[in-house]
């Protein structure tokens, strides 16, 4: 792929942080961005060249948005395909739509990842209650369900305690197919963050440790502890198969357990990641700039350390009302995301560096 000079335009898909922070690495980089989402509040739009305020299906709308778009991305990965395919016939979409596909999908995703070699939790597709009953006898319990697609921070989801809770976590997926998987007894969650170029090249970053709190990333911690630090080799072999069986192009998040016997797979995102906003301040290239580097077919950056100790903190709901005090800290790097208030919702992160 020739390299899309300062200039040309980048399509995102998508309207939140991550669309918001994509532009504003491609403007450092002398790209124009036009954002194309239904939001209302599209915070992206704040810092993107231009925006399109519409759904994902009109054809018109997608004409005028290829037509005006030198290579295409999304920034999340609960899109409808069908319009993605679409777009794909007209211009250049990365990550391409199989990528997105398969993260799409639990059940295609993990088998997809096993087929490689990659421990997985045990799992199975469940889409009936007596599916869930076999698998409840064949997998134990606890166990988690998982709605097979549409899950994000931990909504969709309702752990097993025991087979006695088989009828209540079905009726609370709302009867919808999903995967059954047993709980792994993890010490420690990390994600591998991994660039592919479209010449094949991949850079991935040192792995966070990421601390969840009701679901939700609270925080990524570098360098990581050894039980990760241990892991952290085989991870990410994995997670560069899996860009490279995919053609991925652009950035790729696996997210793993540190399990007993060697990390577990148990999601990916076909984009940036949550657990690598550490890297606008704390690497070398951000993983935005990366993803941008990538899809616009210019050189990957590296993604070294730039201090001893980087320490991401999501602000959450009310957290980003702290705003002057991280201000007032020497090395804290404050994110606002602008959008409106509500409680559980990602309004901002700072990011510490200890150097
Ligand atoms: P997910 O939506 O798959 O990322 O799951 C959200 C969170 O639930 C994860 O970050 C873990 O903390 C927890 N979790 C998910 N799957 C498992 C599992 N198989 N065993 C133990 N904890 C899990």
């Amino acid at each position: 792929m020739k390299a899309l000079p300062p200039g040309s335009t980048i399509g995102i898909l998508g309207g939140g942080q991550l669309g918001r922070m994509l532009a504003i690495a491609a403007a450092q980089l002398g790209y124009n961005t036009r954002v194309l989402a239904p939001d209302e509040e599209a915070v992206a739009a704040q810092t993107a060249a231009s925006f399109t305020r519409a759904d994902y299906h009109s054809r018109i709308v997608l004409d005028e948005f290829a037509s005006a778009a030198d290579v295409v991305t999304y920034e999340f990965e609960n899109i409808d395909i069908e319009p993605v395919d679409y777009l794909s016939g007209k211009v250049p979409v990365h990550p391409s739509p199989t990528s997105l596909s398969i993260a799409q999908d639990r059940a295609d995703e993990k088998s997809f990842v096993n087929a490689l070699g990659g421990r997985t939790a045990a799992w199975a597709k469940v889409t009936t209650l007596a599916e869930l009953q076999a698998a409840v006898a064949t997998i134990g319990t606890p166990a988690i369900l998982k709605t097979l697609r549409l899950g994000y921070d931990g909504k969709g989801q309702v752990r097993l305690h025991t087979a006695a809770d088989i009828d209540t976590a079905w009726a609370a997926i709302g009867e919808r197919p999903a995967i059954l998987e047993a709980f792994i007894p993890f010490s420690h969650e990390f994600s591998i963050v991994l660039a592919r170029g479209s010449d094949g090249a991949m850079v991935s970053y040192p792995p966070p440790w990421n601390e969840h709190k009701d679901g939700i990333l609270a925080r990524s911690t570098l360098p990581a502890p050894p039980e990760i630090a241990r892991q952290w080799g085989e991870a990410a072999t994995l997670t560069g198969r899996i860009a490279e069986t995919l053609g991925h192009i652009g950035v790729l998040t696996c997210e793993y357990f540190v399990g007993a016997d060697g990390p577990v797979f148990n999601e990916m995102a076909p984009r940036v990641h949550n657990s690598g906003h550490w890297t606008i301040e704390g690497a070398v290239t951000s993983q935005f700039e990366n993803h941008i580097r990538a899809i616009c077919g210019l050189p990957l950056g590296d993604t070294g350390l730039t201090a001893s100790k980087v320490e991401m903190e999501n602000l959450i709901g009310k957290d980003a009302d702290r705003w002057a005090n991280i201000l007032a800290e020497r090395d804290a790097h404050l994110h606002l995301y602008g959008k409106t208030v509500r409680p559980g919702r990602k309004m901002g992160h700072v990011t510490r560096l200890v150097r």
